[in-house]
């Protein structure tokens, strides 16, 4: 189909690009175009005005800080894949990133980008949200910063203020072991369920965890009762079988072509049951 006509601009800064987008309420950020253009063809949306962050230099760095890295909006996903910080810092970050889309998106597609747009079905904004990232936003009222589990509101929905730009993410260090599991129709299609699972275990016993679904739900949900349930106790079958049932247990699940609510609820439950397995195991 044919694109919706509209204007373009590519500014070099982030004061300009700010600036721009407050000129037009009907401009929206243009990333690395591999959600946005698509659904621009589909008439999905129309915006009067792309701003194009593509040659902000300063978007696309990532900086590794005393206890925490700072990821750029624009680093592509294939930019991350490829980051020795990532791999060393957040691995988890590194599994999930083996499952966005193809090689051909992963070198347009970006960080930002894809938190951005909240898909339901997207790793990143899982990845953020269980290694507590934190959200840096700029408009024209200044900076501002907020928690992962306030940012994400649902499918395609976000705290982000018509006008702001996320200029990037900063995720604290984790000192606990992570697992990652996912199922999609083909690989590389977004997510039809995936679970991403911390723990650390001292003297035996589980110490902290730190559980998250995606996919289930129109945003990333936090097993709270599950993770209070593992601490304090061994990672045998049984105890993962219960904090695995449990992760699922009260999630309003969504529906619709790939997948029903009741098999994306029980795959969570077998999904987080893997991850826990491996995480028991040492498997990872
Ligand atoms: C065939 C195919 C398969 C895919 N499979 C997967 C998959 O398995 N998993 C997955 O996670 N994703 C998948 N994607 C999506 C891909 O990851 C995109 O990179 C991502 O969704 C959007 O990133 P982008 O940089 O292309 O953003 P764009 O398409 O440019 O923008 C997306 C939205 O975010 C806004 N936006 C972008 N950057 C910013 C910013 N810095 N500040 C504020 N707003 C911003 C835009 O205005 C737009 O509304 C797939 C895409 C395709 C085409």
């Amino acid at each position: 189909m044919k694109f919706p006509a509209f204007s373009y601009a590519c500014p070099t800064s982030l004061a300009e690009a700010i600036e721009l987008l407050n000129d037009d309420e009907d401009s929206r950020p243009l990333a690395g175009g591999q959600s946005l253009l698509p659904m621009m063809a589909l008439r999905v949306a129309a915006p009067r005005m792309l701003v194009d962050l593509g040659n902000i230099e300063a978007l696309r760095q990532s900086v590794v800080l005393p206890d925490s890295m700072r990821i750029g909006a624009m680093a592509t996903h294939a930019m991350n894949a490829a980051s020795f910080d990532i791999w060393m810092h957040f691995p988890l970050m590194a599994q999930a990133l083996h499952h966005v889309a193809h090689q051909a998106v992963r070198n347009r597609g970006t960080f930002g980008g894809s938190i951005a747009h909240a898909d339901a079905g997207a790793e990143m904004p899982l990845v953020v949200s269980a290694l507590d990232g934190v959200l840096l936003l700029d408009g024209q009222s200044g900076q501002r910063t907020l928690p992962a589990s306030e940012f994400f509101q649902g499918h395609y929905t976000t705290a982000i203020e018509p006008g702001e730009i996320l200029t990037g993410v900063e995720i604290p260090f984790s000192d606990m072991d992570w697992a990652f599991e996912e199922l999609s129709r083909r690989p590389g299609d977004l997510a039809i369920a995936m679970v991403a699972a911390g723990v650390s275990v001292e003297d035996g016993v589980c110490s902290q965890a730190r559980l998250m679904l995606g996919g289930i739900s129109d945003h990333p949900i936090r097993a709270v009762e599950a993770e209070t349930y593992l601490i304090g106790r061994e990672l045998t079958p049984n105890v993962i079988r219960a904090a695995a049932g449990m992760s699922a247990a009260g999630i309003h699940a969504r529906s619709d072509t790939h997948a029903s609510a009741d098999f994306r609820l029980s795959l969570a439950t077998t999904l987080m049951r893997r991850a826990l397995t491996q995480l028991a195991t040492g498997a990872i």
